[in-house]
């Protein structure tokens, strides 16, 4: 079991116009069925343009967005419906669940996320309100539980922490709301230990955030992270901020912890070579929607869709005695996400483009093991029979 999996995950954010009665127009589909997974201890990135979606993806992880679609699970929990009203988790329940066939038939190879929903289901006797209130019994501590499980650190540290609390009172804050640390006392003690684990001094607990350098503020936020043993970490672009020497430090630590910790990253960045050094597998994003995914050294080594190819190719390259592969630099704009090209959203940058692109939207082909493409130039590489729709827009 994966310690996260996201499958066709969609955030649509309406567009609202009117001034007395307002009414929505049209829809941002600012993430289109996204499926990933990542395992303990490893680290999936997650890369694309600004706009692309990256951000969106980490923050529904973490429900500070609700999903408009798709299934994000957690250490075998389905937490999609926790933070939703009850009209609208029921819909979900019945759309994702209550219609698969093996709840009709006797719960028959359901994985552990289904079959926790399928027991309540059971026990409601099918009615859907019931079930829910089944689910629902300890809301409360299963969100409290995911708030422990999952963290998020942002990319400026200055607007994700306090100015107005020292760096103790507010590492200490989650470890007494979950229970880590008995009294304050002991929250103290711990709260130095993490200073000193995330590389800062222990005598920097009674100091405020304006008294630390970008690096340290980055630091407090990862300690913060990590105080409450989070299983997932959902990195958003830590080292944007920072200068070139910072990162590299920023980005050591985060490795060391992960090796600590055990705990699964999702590490979302624009900076491929970044991406490159800590991830195991990644995604590549554009306009809200996967175009290529699989272990990281394939893509790199192999980058098989045009765009990811354009992304590569405009990297900087660290050996002076390398050249850049400009065949593959794209000119254009991104497209507006609220307009999107009809067909392969690509095709109005892309040099390959072939009559169908203007028309379908490519399905995402396996290409080998584990690396995925959406993109018509493979239809004829595909390796298996199994591949993921792509969808229409
Ligand atoms: Fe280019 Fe067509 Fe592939 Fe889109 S589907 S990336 S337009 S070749």
């Amino acid at each position: 079991m994966r310690l996260l999996e996201v499958r066709n995950l969609k955030k649509y954010f309406p567009i609202r116009q009117g001034f007395l009665i307002e009414r929505v127009v049209g829809f941002v589909k600012a993430v289109d069925d996204v499926s990933f997974g990542v395992d303990r201890g490893k680290t999936i990135g997650i890369v694309g343009e600004s706009g692309c979606g990256k951000t969106t993806i980490g923050k529904t992880i973490l429900r500070l967005h609700e999903a408009t679609d798709g299934e994000i699970v957690i250490d075998g929990e389905d937490t999609t419906f926790y933070f939703m009203n009850k009209k609208h988790a029921i819909e979900y329940l019945k759309k994702n669940y209550f219609s698969l066939p093996a709840f009709s038939n006797g719960g028959k190879d359901l994985e552990s996320h289904q079959l926790q929903i399928y027991k309540a289901f059971k026990e409601a006797e099918g009615n859907p309100s019931r079930t829910l209130k089944i689910l629902y019994g300890n809301l409360d501590e299963k969100r409290k539980l995911l708030r422990r499980k999952a963290q998020i650190v942002f990319q400026d540290p200055m607007s994700s922490i306090n100015p107005r609390m020292t760096v103790g009172q507010m590492l200490t804050e989650p470890l007494l709301f979950h229970k880590i640390a008995a009294n304050m006392n002991e929250a103290i003690e711990i709260v130095k230990n993490l200073l000193v684990q995330v590389g800062l001094k222990a005598y920097h607990i009674d100091r405020y955030p304006h008294q630390f350098s970008g690096g340290q503020r980055q630091r407090i936020a990862i300690a913060r992270a990590i105080s409450v043993h989070p299983e997932l970490i959902v990195l958003d672009e830590p080292t944007s901020a920072l200068d070139v020497s910072v990162q590299a430090q920023i980005v050591k630590l985060l490795k060391d912890l992960q090796v600590e910790l055990n705990a699964g990253y999702v590490f979302i960045s624009h900076n491929l070579a970044l991406v490159r050094f800590i991830s195991d597998e990644m995604v590549v994003m554009y306009l809200g929607r996967m175009v290529e995914k699989g272990d990281s050294e394939a893509i790199f080594d192999n980058p098989l869709h045009p765009y990811t190819r354009a992304l590569l190719a405009a990297a900087p390259v660290p050996d002076p005695k390398k050249k850049r592969n400009r065949k593959e630099l794209i000119g254009g704009q991104v497209p507006s996400p609220i307009n999107r090209p009809k067909g392969c959203f690509f095709h109005p940058r892309c040099k390959y483009k072939m009559p169908v692109c203007e028309k379908e939207y490519p399905p995402m082909f396996k290409v080998d093991n584990n690396h995925y493409v959406s993109c018509h130039l493979y239809k004829e590489h595909q390796i298996s029979d199994t591949f993921e729709k792509g969808g229409e827009d």
